[in-house]
């Protein structure tokens, strides 16, 4: 019987796969990958290994979570290393407790390998630190996708401090809502906002803009976006200065 490694696997940009990551990826048997990993790193596996997509595309699964938890089952029974590899981090928003949690429930060893995860590394790279002396001195990763019947919890808007930056994932078809919830619990139309699309990738998209404006300039980025709120994002003009 074999083991399970749920795997993160970055943001999209490939150097930023950990050492640990792709070591398990060269040595799997099976991998099994979402939608939101770079493929080239399934090139750094084993002829023999079997790449098994499981992805999904917005709100269509291409295989439920259940049947990918049977699907990693099976595979470990048959196989010595069998990765997971999500995109980011595995437990951020990625339901990778949820798998370890069913394999425990069969038997079966499994091990988190962490991953970069988009929350923190996609602003980074485009020039936005999400704490910062003076501007933030905390921050809240949250899923812009609120669907409380469905056991997703629902933001409490009025929570959110002043001195905090906010990071929606999965939260671009909800940018119009997101910015009016804002307004609507004190920040000012003009406070600063950034949609970033593809990041770490080489077609990546940064718009910086105002809770008012920000819906009409970044509705139509492609996907994965992220959206920082924030004093922080103002300090990207500075940062953007040396060319
Ligand atoms: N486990 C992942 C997040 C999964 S939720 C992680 O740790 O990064 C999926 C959301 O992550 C996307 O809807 C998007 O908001 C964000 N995301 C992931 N990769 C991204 C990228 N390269 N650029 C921008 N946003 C990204």
């Amino acid at each position: 019987m074999g083991k399970v490694y749920l795997t993160g696997a970055g943001p999209g940009d490939l150097e930023l796969l950990t050492l640990k990551a792709l070591r398990l990826v060269r040595e799997a048997d099976v991998i099994v990958y979402d939608r939101l990993v770079n493929k080239e790193i399934l090139k750094e596996a084993q002829a023999h290994c079997e790449c098994i997509y499981v992805g999904k595309a917005n709100k269509h699964h291409i295989l439920p979570q259940d049947e990918i938890n049977t699907l990693l089952y099976e595979k470990a029974l048959k196989n010595d290393v069998v990765v997971r590899l999500k995109g980011g981090d595995s437990v951020v928003f990625g339901r990778g407790a949820e798998e370890a949690l069913y394999l425990v429930s069969k038997g079966i060893d499994f091990e988190f390998i962490p991953g970069v995860t988009s929350a923190i590394a996609v602003p980074e790279m485009a020039n936005i630190p999400i704490t910062h002396r003076g501007k933030a001195v905390s921050f809240r990763v949250v899923t812009g996708y609120e669907a409380p019947e469905k056991g997703y919890a629902q933001l409490d808007w009025a929570s959110f401090k002043q001195d905090e930056t906010v990071i929606f994932l999965m939260g671009l078809h909800q940018l119009k809502n997101i910015c009016t919830k804002l307004m609507e619990i004190g920040k000012s139309k003009d406070y600063p906002i950034a949609v970033i699309s593809r990041g770490t990738l080489k077609d990546e998209k940064v718009i910086v803009s105002t809770l008012e404006n920000i819906y009409e300039e970044a509705k139509d980025l492609p996907t994965p976006a992220l959206i920082v709120v924030g004093e922080v994002v103002g300090v990207r003009e500075a940062l953007q200065g040396v060319k």
